[in-house]
């Protein structure tokens, strides 16, 4: 008898959590409405590296102080 390996019969394609593409654009931000464009065209083409990325700086923008960075 072989010892089953995993039960992996479906692709990994959902696996990831769905807050990670979460993040809310700034409405005055025009790093976040840049990320928000990205993060969008990445999810359709189903790049959810770039997707992550995008929605990370979003999630990671600091606001409240108007910087030139
Ligand atoms: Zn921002």
């Amino acid at each position: 008898m072989t010892t089953p390996s995993r039960y992996s019969t479906k692709p990994i394609e959902l696996s990831l959590e769905s807050w990670l593409l979460e993040g809310t654009p700034a409405p005055d931000c025009d790093q976040c409405a840049a990320r928000a464009v990205k993060r969008e065209q990445a999810v359709k083409a189903g790049d959810w590296k770039a997707a992550c990325a995008a929605a990370r700086g979003i999630r990671n923008h600091r606001h409240g102080h108007r910087e030139t960075v």
